[in-house]
């Protein structure tokens, strides 16, 4: 048997009646970008994610872009990023012009907030925490840092829809929110798709017109702006879906549950925590060295167990950002992290043949070691 690392027709093809027919209305009206069905989908979002307001825009990293911009965050201004997250994080402070300044994370991967204090200059404007794997940073302790020092808090909601903190959800907690519904995220379209999520209406209709070549009316172009609209079908799809996200949200729980059980002792297993609702984005365990993490690695994948490395290099030792001059050593935490970690498949609807052949395959490896 196999076990993809994400099977998608799991969740479509239940439902693929109810998705053709909300593409096939937007084809039949030729309303294909910013139509009603965006703007119906930034309400529902918006009320799903317990804020004021959602702007939809082209992916999950002009979201990033577009919140820094609608604050007017560029050349000179730092942005605290974690050392371990996805590329686009840090990609986006740089593309707006600011300096991502690097923070280490934590044991369950998200950004350790004790050492952002020492990070600030006179120049740090925003802090970016990452909610990474589907579990929500610790955002109480971050939202303090923030006021003290006067920053702005954007959360990097790309890999947690629908998680929560403190009953609260992902995407409720910062300035402004960033996610991204590219297919294979929690919540994903049919293609390349982002929203920015907030309280601030000011912000919303900033970057409402930033997404519209800073434009108020047709053909008046109050600043320069940019192009990232959310295209209709795109809406339409992610309307049907957004409907059943708890409901994947909560069979992935069940499969992770399953997972810990099986592999505690094992492999380092993610932590749960009585704050935290996670929505299991990812499932990454730790194993003690490289040596064994590959191995490891490359026996799954004989058994036919297709597994992930998110992600094999910390921002700082990629070539892209090798300007910033940091030295290997500098995130000890992250770099030990990238060495070790292992994302095993997780995805709604698993079948508990599938998650015990997980099990069973690492106790393997583990006994004839
Ligand atoms: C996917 C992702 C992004 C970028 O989203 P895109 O839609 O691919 O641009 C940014 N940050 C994190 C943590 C992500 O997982």
């Amino acid at each position: 048997m196999n076990v993809p690392f994400l099977d998608l027709n799991r969740m479509h093809d239940p439902i693929l009646g109810e998705i053709n027919e909300a593409i096939y209305k937007v084809v039949s009206r030729g309303n294909f970008i910013l139509g009603d069905e965006v703007f119906r989908f930034e309400e529902s979002f918006a009320k799903f994610c317990d804020c004021d307001f959602a702007i939809g825009v082209a992916n999950g990293t002009d979201a990033i872009e577009l919140s820094l911009a609608g604050y007017d965050i560029g050349y000179g201004d730092e942005v605290i990023v974690p050392a371990n997250t996805f590329h686009a994080t840090a990609a986006a402070v740089s593309n707006v012009g600011a300096k991502p300044v690097l923070v280490d994370v934590l044991d369950d991967y998200t950004l350790d907030f004790s050492k952002i204090e020492e990070s600030l200059t006179d120049k740090t404007r925003a802090i970016i925490p990452v909610h990474l794997y589907g579990k929500v940073c610790d955002m109480n302790p971050i939202l303090d840092i923030a006021a003290k020092n006067n920053l702005k808090v954007f959360e990097d909601a790309c890999q947690a829809h629908g998680a929560k903190y403190m009953e609260k959800r992902a995407g409720s907690f910062g300035d402004a929110a960033a996610f991204s519904f590219y297919p294979g995220k929690n919540l994903g379209s049919f293609g390349d798709a982002g929203i920015i999520t907030t309280n601030d209406p000011y912000f919303a209709d900033r970057v409402k017109a930033i997404r519209k070549q800073g434009q108020s009316k047709k053909y008046v172009h109050n600043f320069i702006g940019r192009n990232s609209r959310m295209d209709t079908i795109q809406a339409a799809v992610l309307n049907v879906k957004l409907k059943y996200l708890d409901e994947w949200n909560n069979s992935r729980s069940k499969s992770s549950e399953f997972l810990n059980n099986g592999l505690e002792g094992l492999v380092a297993t993610p932590n749960s925590d009585s704050k935290r609702d996670d929505v299991h984005h990812l499932y990454v365990v730790r194993t003690e060295d490289r040596e064994e993490r590959d191995s490891l690695n490359e026996y799954l994948s004989k058994q036919s167990i297709q597994c992930g490395l998110h992600y094999p290099k910390p921002i700082h030792l990629q070539e892209a950002f090798s300007h910033l001059e940091y030295k290997k050593g500098s995130f000890p935490v992250s770099e030990k992290f990238s060495d070790t970690i292992l994302s095993l498949p997780i995805f709604p609807y698993m079948k508990e043949g599938e998650l015990s052949k997980i099990v069973s395959s690492v106790e393997n490896f583990y006994s004839q070691k």
